[in-house]
Order: structure tokens, then sequence, then C-alpha cells
């Protein structure tokens, strides 16, 4: 974690959050995804070594200590019972799992109606805003990477939805890059399509570059910089916005939402 905090200060960021994958609660036992995600049991060393990092760098770079907590529609309570008793500055709310599979299983595609899957990952999207588990959305859109296209009519009437029931959530959404990274292409997780609703619905906006490596941090900003000035937000104008567990740096805040 201090090798990406030193990236975040060479990259020259004011603040900086971490989040690991949190542990995979919604299966059987101490440890079901090792290679992804933490042990159960590792979580409160997680925890206490990100809050060493921080007070060690606070005069240099405003670390924030998050973790990315996956939504799983039924295990709400389970969600609430890991994340209880540890003093998080953020928690990341994912939809990686769809009918029991990995969102980047790219094996799923060849058998699947993938309109009903892409529909099912969005319903649970608008379940995970509406959880109250969460402070920021990550990677909306991710479930698309690796399928075929979305429809015109399918991803208007999906995304809509998606985009008022964020707005309604209070929660910020992230602009991940990873999306540039997985498809190699010129769209962030959210796609365009689906920010600019975001944009228009008054949601905030926020940075993360999903780094799974130090070289990773920061990356992409410029690119979503200039995007985020296509769709009229000035990225220049980050703003503290309070979410559920303390404020987040975002664009896109609506008045009212400053601390
Ligand atoms: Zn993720």
């Amino acid at each position: 974690m201090a090798d990406y905090i030193e990236a975040a200060l060479a990259a020259g960021l004011r603040e900086f959050g971490v989040s690991d994958h949190g542990p995979a609660y919604f299966f059987p036992g101490d440890h079901p995804c090792p290679g992804t995600q933490m042990a159960l049991s590792e979580l409160p060393a997680y925890v206490r070594e990100a809050h060493e990092l921080k007070a060690r760098f606070a005069d240099r770079i405003a670390v924030k200590v998050g973790l990315e907590a996956d939504f799983a529609l039924g295990r709400e309570d389970d969600c609430r019972a890991m994340l209880a008793g540890q003093p998080f500055d953020y928690v990341l709310g994912s939809v990686h799992w769809v009918n029991g599979r990995s969102i980047f299983d790219r094996t799923r595609w060849t058998a699947e109606d993938a309109g009903e899957t892409y529909s099912a990952y969005y319903e649970l999207l608008i379940q995970a805003a509406g959880s109250g588990l969460f402070d920021i959305l990550s990677h909306l859109t991710a479930v698309e990477a690796y399928g075929p296209p979305i429809s015109e009519e399918l991803s208007d009437r999906l995304y809509s939805r998606v985009a008022q029931a964020v707005a309604a959530s209070g929660c910020v959404v992230e602009i991940n890059t990873s999306g540039y990274r997985k498809l190699g292409g010129d769209e962030p997780f959210p796609n365009r399509k689906l920010l600019r609703l975001l944009v228009a619905a008054g949601v905030p906006l926020t940075f993360g570059s999903d780094a799974h490596r130090p070289a990773d941090v920061s990356f992409g900003r410029e690119r979503v910089t200039a995007l985020l000035a296509e769709l009229g937000v000035d990225a220049s104008r980050a703003r503290p916005v309070n979410v559920r567990r303390g404020p987040i740096l975002a664009v896109n805040v609506p008045n009212g939402a400053i601390v």
C-alpha cells in the first residue's frame, strides 16, 4: 500500500483512497477467493495498516481508508456485519457477480442471453445504490466489458433507471479508467452514454484508476478530464461532497451537498 501512496504523491494527487477488494463474505469459509479477494480474517490487519499509512503520510497527502465491497442481493446484513466496527473513510460498492458467475468471466457469454444478464446486472446496481451500504458505486457498465454490445433500446431503458436510482441514493459514482485498460478503447466505466445521464441527474463523480499495481495509479486522468469537459464538467473544480462515512472529493457536486 505504501508503494501505491508514493505513486499517488509522484502523480501530484492531493487526496488518495486505498480500497483493496474486501472479503467474499457471501461465499462460505474464511478465504473463498484467494488471488482476488482478501480473507475475512485479514480485514482487521488491512484496515490497521491503511490507517498507519494514513497517519505516516498525513503531512504530504490526504490518504483515505476504503474498501471495495461486493453487493450480494439478500446478503445485505452479512455485508453490513463485515463492515461494522471498521473505521472506513469510504466503502465502494461493486457488482461483480450476476447469477453466480463473475462479470469478467469471458466464457459466460457463449451460452447466455446477454440482454438478460445486462438487465440482471443493472437491477443489482439499482439495489446496491439503494442499500445504504456504500459511499461510492464502482465501475458501472463493467458487465459489458467482455460481452456483446448492448442494444440502444436496452441501454436507453436500463441506463435511465440506473441514473435516477443513483441520484436518489446520494452515492458518488467513480469514473474508473480500467475501462480503458480492459477494452483498449475510449470508454471508461461508466461509458459515455451512462455518464452523460449521470451528469444530467446531478450525480457527483470521482476518479478511480482501479490500480492493481502502483504504475496504474492515476492512469487515464487526462482522458477523463477531457471526457468531462466534453460533457460540460470542469474537472479542476473538485469539491468535497458528504456521503455516508464522510466527505469524498468529487466533481458535478450539486448545490447544498458541499461540506
Ligand atoms: Zn471491482
